[in-house]
């Protein structure tokens, strides 16, 4: 028999981003939900407590006996006429934890993202992509701050910027990150650099700005995660 439990979708979503979360859990102290990402990256829960240390065992035992939703099954106010969901053959099957995440890996049919890279458009899934990034444009090397005073901001370079439209992919944080430059003269002595950055890790809910200062042929990029309770 299957035990559903309707507010499991509401327990298991991660407080300070919204995300779907599975075990093991880490909670705050004050046992709000963390995804993995959030854990590592955010100084606090949403709440303004910091992340209690270590899974919790009591959480993680009772998600994995309970039947979860598909995580793009968006429930709306109105679910009989705003329910987009899931277009398997069953959109309002529960699962396993262990069905969900083979879910997600193969029969989803909401959750397809097409390779973003320049001549590429290999289609994968939303929660398979960074292994296609790793496996036909990386390996990446995830990038890390050098000041421990400020875990969340990280400063790296882009060389070799030109004249024409160049690509480069710089993984850090929970993100993997595309920048696209392009020189441009805006007069026979001056030149422009257009720069545009996009996290092209589907499934990384984080919140991130940069700055940027170019110097010849090279950018120096600043890397921020916003997290509303650092200093
Ligand atoms: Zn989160
Ligand atoms: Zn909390
Ligand atoms: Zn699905
Ligand atoms: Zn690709």
């Amino acid at each position: 028999m299957d035990v559903v439990c309707p507010e499991i979708d509401r327990l298991t979503s991660c407080r300070t981003c919204g995300a779907q979360s599975l075990p093991p859990f880490r909670l705050c102290v004050a046992a709000h939900v963390a995804c993995v990402p959030c854990a590592a990256y955010m100084s606090r829960c949403a709440c303004g407590q910091p992340f209690a240390p270590g899974p919790h065992c009591t959480l993680d035992w009772l998600a994995r006996a309970l039947r979860h939703g598909c995580k793009y099954t968006a429930p709306g106010p109105a679910p009989s006429l705003s329910r987009l969901h899931c277009r398997s053959r069953r959109p309002h099957r529960r699962y396993s934890v262990r069905e969900l995440r083979e879910h997600y890996r193969t029969g989803c049919a909401l959750n397809g993202f097409v390779c973003p890279l320049i001549g590429c458009g290999h289609v994968a899934r939303v929660d398979t992509i960074v292994e296609h990034y790793e496996a036909a444009h990386g390996p990446y090397e995830r990038l890390m701050s050098a000041d421990p005073l400020n875990p969340n901001r990280i400063t790296f370079k882009i060389r070799d910027v030109s004249w024409r439209t160049k690509e480069f992919v710089h993984k850090a944080f929970n993100g993997y990150f595309l920048f696209i430059t392009k020189k441009s003269y805006q007069n026979p002595r001056n030149y422009n650099l257009s720069l545009s950055m996009q996290n092209i890790n589907p499934s990384d809910l984080l919140k991130y700005t940069y700055n940027a200062t170019v110097m010849s042929n090279e950018v120096m990029v600043t890397l921020s995660l916003n997290d509303s309770w650092a200093e």
